[in-house]
């Protein structure tokens, strides 16, 4: 007996870079329901953002704690998290070999970042640079932007070297600078697995239509943390 529907798998076959472009047919019905559920979930995010101003100023003031504080400040950091999990998560959508890339790339070079801040190179505003990365992340998921491996690891790249280089000031005079570090590191590769996580969803027609309305979330949010990083 074949159980199973053949609506749920009519789009397995496809290989998420050949379909990158190709909208399947919409069905009225699930653009409604999405449109309601981005609106819902738009003035949600901006109430919270809003809300949470403090979470995300890189001010380069001394680290209190170690271990633990590292862990901690990107899952309570909306400008890291959401940049965070969008690497996964394009990661994911452009599959191999990028789905492995992106993650290793971003927390190396946001280490290289640290580095670059510690020798005191000079960089272009960091806080800025942090908010362009999730308005670009964003909307390279919302557009589905199907860029060359060397291109994706470049922008990925780039941006984490700002994820550093706001906390590569403050390690030297941190409690714990190991310690910090390397609960950092670990968060961001565990929210690099909630974005490639998320990206499951991106196989089914609906899922794909939902990772898009997400990386515009995420854009949107960046636009937020652009205008308060330049105001
Ligand atoms: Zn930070």
């Amino acid at each position: 007996m074949s159980s199973a529907s053949p609506r749920s798998h009519r789009r397995a076959s496809h290989s998420p870079a050949s379909s990158l472009t190709n909208e399947p047919r919409r069905r009225p019905h699930d653009d409604e329901n999405l449109l309601a559920l981005g609106r819902i979930g738009l003035v949600t995010l901006l109430a919270t953002l809003t809300a949470a101003t403090p979470a995300f100023a890189h001010e380069g003031t001394g680290l209190a704690g170690g271990f633990l504080s590292g862990i901690l400040h990107p899952l309570t950091g909306w400008d890291h998290l959401l940049a965070m999990v969008a690497v996964g998560l394009w990661g994911a959508i452009l599959g191999r070999p990028l789905i492995i890339a992106l993650p290793v790339i971003f927390p190396v070079m946001m280490v290289a970042g640290a580095f670059l801040a510690m020798v005191n190179v000079p960089l272009p505003p960091v806080e800025f640079g942090i908010a362009l990365s999730v308005v670009v992340l964003g909307a390279v998921i919302a557009f589905r932007y199907a860029a060359p491996v060397w291109l994706a690891c470049t922008i990925v790249a780039v941006f984490a070297v700002f994820h550093g280089y706001a906390h590569g000031m403050e390690l030297p005079s941190a409690a714990d600078p190991a310690g910090y570090s390397t609960g950092f590191v670990l968060s961001t590769g565990l929210l690099h697995i909630v974005g490639i996580g998320i990206g499951l969803i991106d196989r089914h027609e609906t899922g794909r239509k939902a990772v898009r309305a997400l990386g515009a979330l995420i854009s949107i949010a960046g636009c937020v943390f652009l205008w308060k990083a330049i105001a």
